[in-house]
């Protein structure tokens, strides 16, 4: 499946939430859910009653589209935390969490999980003190993460920098504002996420 191209605003108006896809703007009055309540297209201010399939499949496109993960990489992702031990939502929301995108977002060295997917890609990170470009990766206990030293002095990162002053961590990462770097220091539990999700909404879909 390919990934979506079209406006982030878009996806949240469908789901009726913020999913903070554009870095500031979300945070602003010019944001398209604040302005415009209503899901895109004719005919959707009208109420409509949504029966159990229809919230469970919305859940699932709510932390698709908020990750920013494709079906098929969300399905494995479902299948990997209802392996594990504990509760299967949250496990899942855990693995999420994880992704490397995300802990670049989460550390303010990106404005949204999109762009910081784009530095990724474009090398600018370092796994464990080796190159890596591979957004999905699922960071483990004691990974450590470092912006490289010749980007550091971009005109980009320099203002991503002060952002990064400004972010509050996650109690799961511990971040060294000073060399750009962050260390996985636990498995982010549910209560870390600060997003409302129903997961169990999710589980019950792909447990049919
Ligand atoms: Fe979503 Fe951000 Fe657009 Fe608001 S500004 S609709 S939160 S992507």
């Amino acid at each position: 499946m390919a990934r979506y191209t079209g406006p982030s605003c878009k996806l949240c108006r469908r789901e009726g939430k913020k999913l903070f896809l554009k870095g500031d703007r979300c945070l602003s009055d010019k944001c398209a859910v604040a302005k415009r309540p209503n899901a895109p297209g004719p005919h959707t201010q009208a109420r409509k009653s949504v029966k159990e399939y229809g919230l469970q499949h919305r859940e699932k496109m709510t932390a698709r589209r908020y990750y920013g993960v494709l079906e098929n990489q969300f399905h494995a992702y479902y299948e990997k935390a209802d392996k594990q031990e504990g509760v299967a939502g949250a496990n899942l929301l855990s693995l999420l969490e994880r992704r490397l995108d995300n802990v670049v977002y989460r550390i303010g060295l990106a404005s949204s999980r999109k762009e910081s997917r784009q530095l990724i890609r474009h090398a600018h990170f370092t796994l464990n003190g080796k190159k890596v470009d591979i957004p999905s990766i699922i960071l483990k206990v004691g990974d450590v993460i470092a912006l490289k030293e010749k980007s550091r002095s971009s005109e980009k990162f320099k203002a991503l920098a002060e952002q990064m002053e400004a972010v509050i961590t996650p109690k799961w990462l511990e971040v060294d504002k000073d060399n750009f770097s962050c260390k996985v220091i636990a498995i982010p539990q549910r209560d870390d996420i600060d997003f409302p999700f129903e997961e169990q909404l999710i589980i019950e879909l792909y447990s049919k």
